[in-house]
């Protein structure tokens, strides 16, 4: 039997870390299914063809069709699973406003209340299935993008920093038809200097 090529992301914390946030169920379903059905199904179209031994940024830039889909899913989850830290109950110091990607959040957004603002209503308003992101240009300058079902902002030429997965799978067990408090609650569990390392690397 041939090696895969593409594996399912270890979480750097426990499945209920991010409780009341996300639930462990939703973990469990999101990671454990969607996740790992995405990786399946890639590893299996992949077989023979050019992008068999491509990095999965590189794919998603070239690939078309169910390689694209399944490709840009597992960028997509990896950067969204990757960019959570476990809930604590004190939420007075979570944003530290001298780390670069604040100050840019700031510069670009005029506040980081506004930007805040911005990214949860293009998610909510965004039609179906798909992804909002903070992504940078290649001089830094900060911008949010709505992505349709697998779409991711590499496609754009952009680097993708900060994302949330507006897919009804991400959030139906917890808040049923409640995007947009869903949306709200995520705040609460980004790991900040995981978006920083990404902005600054
Ligand atoms: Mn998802």
């Amino acid at each position: 039997m041939l090696p895969l090529l593409f594996t399912l992301i270890s979480l750097p914390y426990a499945p209920n870390a991010l409780e009341p946030v996300i639930s462990q169920e939703t973990i469990e379903y999101h990671h454990g299914k969607h996740l790992q059905t995405y990786v399946d199904n890639l590893n299996k179209l992949v077989v023979g063809t050019e992008f068999e031994s491509m990095p999965l940024e590189e794919i998603v830039a070239k690939s078309q069709g169910g390689i694209f889909n399944n490709a840009g899913q597992i960028l997509n989850h990896n950067l969204y699973f990757l960019q959570f830290k476990p809930y604590t109950i004190d939420q007075s110091s979570i944003i530290n406003d001298q780390l670069p990607i604040i100050k840019a959040i700031v510069r670009d957004f005029g506040s980081f209340e506004a930007f805040k603002a911005e990214l949860e209503q293009k998610g909510t308003t965004l039609f179906g299935s798909g992804w909002v992101w903070l992504a940078a240009d290649k001089d830094g300058k900060l911008v949010i993008t709505q992505e349709p079902n697998a779409g991711n902002p590499v496609t754009k030429g952009l680097k993708p920093l900060l994302t949330m997965d507006v897919w009804e799978h991400a959030y139906y067990i917890d808040y049923r038809n409640r995007r947009a408090a869903h949306l709200q609650s995520l705040w609460q569990i980004i790991n900040w200097d995981e978006i920083n390392r990404r902005y600054t690397e």
